[in-house]
């Protein structure tokens, strides 16, 4: 009940006014018994574990009534309120300056504080401290009338820095380890039984007056701090100095043995004796403390990392060199099949036989020339199934301190990927050879128009090889000519359209046609990161298309144009003179009596004489007009060049004179008489109107007998239609 009424923080003052209190108390009656200033000063370093734990803003409190404890007991003993508060002063002083100095350096002090480094600060704050604090005591307080300022200050700053090491140790243990004294031996009783055959020790050692014993103090002070570390070493201490100052107020122990000692005398003696023994203890301490940080950092990153081994899902070894294993974790079981026992020697037999020499060779190699190295290669399951191990492999000197090299070894199972990698390579090349036997060039060009793929058909066009041009750009490869005829396809292709298009060059003295088809290749997002280029050469299909429109536009009996190719001009000229308003002259002409020379001397000379007639008329014919043979025994003449009528008639007459002939075909004379129907016009006509009126006028002139012309115009003054 009591404790719920009032905050913690009161009670901790009181425990820090009762705890400075008491232990100033003991030292002033202790000193005033032989009239000395105090040999040791326990109460400020004992406050110092407790402050050092506390954050600065809550440490006041406790260094108040730590300071009003000294306060006080100066007070009972009979002091003078001035000097008792002026020296209070002192010991908060001295206190404040080491707690902060040790809290500055070390915010938390835990197991894993390296405690070399907090001696190291702690004294160094210790002696400024004490220091300070003695200066200020000694200047207005002369314990000795006989004793010297110095003498003074040096009795009472040994008294603090010793009180400081014991006491502040002490409490710091308390303070950070709690009352788990019995570290590292583990029972509580070992450490009575050691603390008391110390404590046993230094009564003997200080009961007698006879021989300088001191130093059979020490193999039990060493046996507690070997087994009990820090605890050992602050309660041993504080055993020694408590048994050490009665003694010597009581006129006991081995420094009576100095001849002409003075209670000075003493008081110094037992100082040295108690710091000689912190002397001793403290680096032995600090050692055995720093050791077991390390030991412990060790074990539990041995621990740590034995953990990560045992439970990873990976086969992890470790391999001497004779092959034999120190280390096998458990995952085998789980990945092989097998028993950590199997794996224990050397297993050659499970290696794949096609991988055995090759894995042998790396082994090899790693123990030569050291390093690591990885591996990739086939382990047989117990269950007699292969699988894929990647083995990634480190050299490494051995962590047992042999002086050995071992291997650090983890594999994993990539029977997955490496399948997969198997079929992508497959597909692969299944790929490059069905483009590499394509008829056409497969290409990939990056966004910088390099060639980042070119199948191997490229070569059979332009004699060059595909791997000289991959990394090259398509203008070096093609040249400055064929580039300029792909450039503008190429940027409509980069941004983003599909581009079909034809063009032409020349390899090897050989000009080919191509046809392009060019395909934005995108990335994920859709952005375009190149494009593909399919390239077939056209040259065949052109040819044929060139000869099949030949074909189609050409009378193959007579080398002349047909009826389609006539009428698809016919119409173009027509309107071309109708535009320009010139006349136009169109001219049928039939073979009379064509039947009877077939009947009288057969099909082939009736095809002899078509040939001879067309013959006849190509080479009549200017350059401005259209010759063909429209039907069996019958052509047509079109002429835009005519002026007018009469040159019109002039030209018609002229031409059928020519065409008067004798065609002598194997022996035989045929002679070849026509009939011209003419049809000349101006104005807007369609081919068929004109046609029209030219077959009317080789009507009239079958009509007339035969073997003559006649005219038929239009949209002009006609004598003929007149
Ligand atoms: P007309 O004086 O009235 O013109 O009498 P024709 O005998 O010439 O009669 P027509 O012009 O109507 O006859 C054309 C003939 O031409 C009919 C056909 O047997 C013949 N013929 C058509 N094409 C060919 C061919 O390619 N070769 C040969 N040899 N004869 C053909
Ligand atoms: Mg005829």
């Amino acid at each position: 009940m009591l404790f719920r009424r009032f905050p913690e923080a009161i009670w901790q003052g009181l425990g820090a006014l009762v705890l400075t209190g008491a232990l100033s108390f003991y030292a002033i009656v202790l000193a005033r018994s032989t009239h000395s200033p105090p040999s040791l000063w326990l109460a400020n370093g004992a406050l110092i574990g407790w402050l050092v734990r506390k954050p600065l803003a809550d440490s006041w409190p406790l260094l108040l009534a730590g300071s009003l404890g000294v306060v006080g007991a100066k007070q009972l003993l009979g002091d003078p309120l001035g000097s008792s508060l002026f020296i209070g002063l002192c010991d908060a002083v001295e206190m404040l300056l080491v707690s902060t100095a040790i809290r500055r350096r070390f915010p938390a002090i835990t197991t894993e504080t390296r405690f070399l480094e907090l001696a190291r600060v702690g004294l160094l704050s210790a002696l400024a401290g004490c220091g300070l604090c003695t200066f200020g005591i000694v200047s207005i307080q002369h314990f000795w009338p006989n004793m010297a300022f110095w003498a003074s200050f040096s009795t009472v700053f040994r008294a603090h820095f010793l009180g400081m090491v014991i006491a502040a140790s002490t409490s710091l243990v308390v303070a950070s380890k709690g009352w788990r004294w019995s570290e590292p031996v583990g029972k509580p009783w070992t450490l009575v039984r050691d603390l008391s055959l110390l404590a046993v020790m230094t009564a003997a050692v200080f009961a007698q007056l006879r021989f300088p014993l001191l130093f059979l103090i020490y193999p039990p002070l060493l046996l507690v701090v070997f087994r009990h570390r820090f605890a050992g070493m602050v309660i041993g201490m504080a055993i020694i100095a408590l048994i050490t100052t009665v003694a010597t107020t009581l006129n006991l122990g081995p420094f009576n043995l100095v001849t002409g000692d003075t209670v000075a005398l003493r008081v110094v003696m037992s100082q040295v004796f108690i710091g000689a023994s912190c002397l001793v203890a403290l680096p032995v301490v600090f050692a055995l403390a720093e050791h077991d940080r390390l030991q412990l950092g060790v074990r539990e990153s041995k621990l740590r990392y034995r953990m990560l081994a045992d439970n990873s899902g990976d086969l992890v070894m470790r391999i001497r060199p004779n092959g034999d294993r120190q280390y096998v974790s458990p995952s085998v079981k789980e990945l092989l099949g097998w028993e950590v026992d199997d794996f224990l020697k050397p297993r050659p037999d499970l290696i794949h036989p096609e991988d055995r020499e090759r894995i042998a060779d790396v082994v090899r190699t790693l123990h030569a020339e050291g390093g690591t190295t990885t591996a990739t290669y086939r382990l047989r399951h117990k269950d007699g199934h292969y699988l894929w191990i990647e083995a990634f492999a480190r050299l490494v000197a051995s962590p047992d301190d042999d002086g050995t090299m071992e291997i650090i070894y983890t594999g994993r199972d990539v029977t997955e990927r490496v399948r997969v990698e198997q079929a992508l390579m497959e597909s692969q090349a299944q790929l490059r050879t069905i483009t590499d036997n394509v008829p056409a060039v497969i290409a990939r060009l990056d966004m910088q128009q390099r060639y980042t793929y070119i199948n191997r058909f490229v070569e059979e066009i332009s004699g060059e090889s595909p791997a000289s041009m991959i990394g090259r750009t398509i203008r070096e490869v093609r040249g400055e000519v064929v580039y300029g005829q792909l450039q503008d396809h190429l940027r409509r292709a980069y941004a983003g359209e599909s581009v079909l298009f034809e063009y032409e060059a020349t390899y090897l003295g050989k000009l080919h046609q191509f046809q392009a088809h060019y395909v934005p290749d995108r990335d994920g997002d859709g952005v375009v990161r190149g494009l593909y280029a399919l390239t077939t050469e056209i040259t065949h299909i052109k040819n044929v298309e060139r000869e099949l429109l030949r074909l189609a536009h050409q009378d193959s009996l007579t080398g002349l144009a047909n009826r389609r190719y006539f009428s698809e001009h016919a119409s173009y000229k027509l309107r071309q003179a109708s535009q320009r308003g010139t006349p136009i002259l169109l001219a049928l002409v039939d073979i009379d009596n064509f039947k009877s020379i077939n009947d009288t001397y057969g099909h082939a000379t009736g095809d002899a004489v078509l040939a001879e007639v067309g013959t006849c008329l190509r080479r009549l014919m200017g350059k401005g007009e259209v010759v063909a043979r429209i039907g069996g025994d019958e052509f047509v003449v079109l002429c835009d060049d005519v002026v007018n009528e009469k040159s019109a008639r002039a030209f018609v007459h002229a031409l059928w004179e020519r065409l008067h002939m004798t065609v002598t075909v194997g022996g035989a004379c045929v002679d070849v008489r026509m009939s011209i129907g003419a049809a000349i016009c101006t104005g807007e006509l369609t081919d068929d109107v004109l046609m029209k009126l030219a077959d009317d006028a080789l009507y009239m002139a079958k009509d007339g007998g035969r073997n003559t012309y006649r005219f038929l115009t239009r949209g002009l003054e006609s004598e003929e239609a007149r």
